[in-house]
């Protein structure tokens, strides 16, 4: 599915259906590979051809997701991949996807181009409202630039989170 641009997209708030950590691939960047395996063994992790991914369990689902009452969770919470973090948006430099005009966002002053992945049913259409204006996509952005590492409206209210995707991988 096209990422579609955030100015569709009324709020969003994470259900804990854990449909996207049993979809896609979660791709991890070095560092990140790097402190999984130092701390919970290579075994939570696969190589690809040129890539480091989170490993799957044989239902599909991420080796981290778990549930709880009815609920799914993930086990990493303050190691989640960025990968993780960013799901179901996409915060990019430049209008990959089009509509450049509907996915433009200024924040502290610079250009960003959001855009969010609609196999997310915690997505909500519409109008925008101020929470997502004002909240939500700034501390998307602030995750994606490396300026927060606490997530509070880019998560559920449990903890759970998210990310893009190619395929059915999900990366940066
Ligand atoms: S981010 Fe979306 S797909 Fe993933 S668990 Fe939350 S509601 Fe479900
Ligand atoms: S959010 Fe957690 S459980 Fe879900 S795919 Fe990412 S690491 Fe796995």
């Amino acid at each position: 599915m096209l990422p579609v641009p955030w100015r569709y997209v009324n709020s969003w708030h994470c259900n804990c259906c854990g449909l996207c950590c049993r979809e896609y691939d979660i791709v991890l960047r070095f560092d990140e590979w790097l402190n999984l395996i130092r701390r919970y063994g290579v075994g939570v992790t696969r190589a690809g051809l040129s890539r480091f991914y989170i490993r799957r369990r044989s239902d599909g689902a991420c080796v981290f997701l778990y549930n709880s009452f009815g609920k799914w969770y993930c086990g990493l919470q303050s190691m989640k991949p960025m990968a993780c973090k960013l799901w179901p948006f996409k915060i990019l430099e430049k209008p990959r996807y089009g509509k450049s005009r509907e996915a433009g966002f200024t924040y502290n002053g610079k250009p960003f181009y959001v855009y969010v992945d609609p196999f997310c049913p915690g997505i909500r259409w519409g109008p925008p409202s101020q929470s997502l204006i004002s909240h939500v996509i700034p501390e998307f952005i602030e995750l994606a630039l490396g300026i927060r590492n606490k997530q509070v409206y880019s998560t559920s209210s449990t903890g759970f989170i998210i990310h893009p995707l190619r395929g059915r991988e999900r990366f940066i």
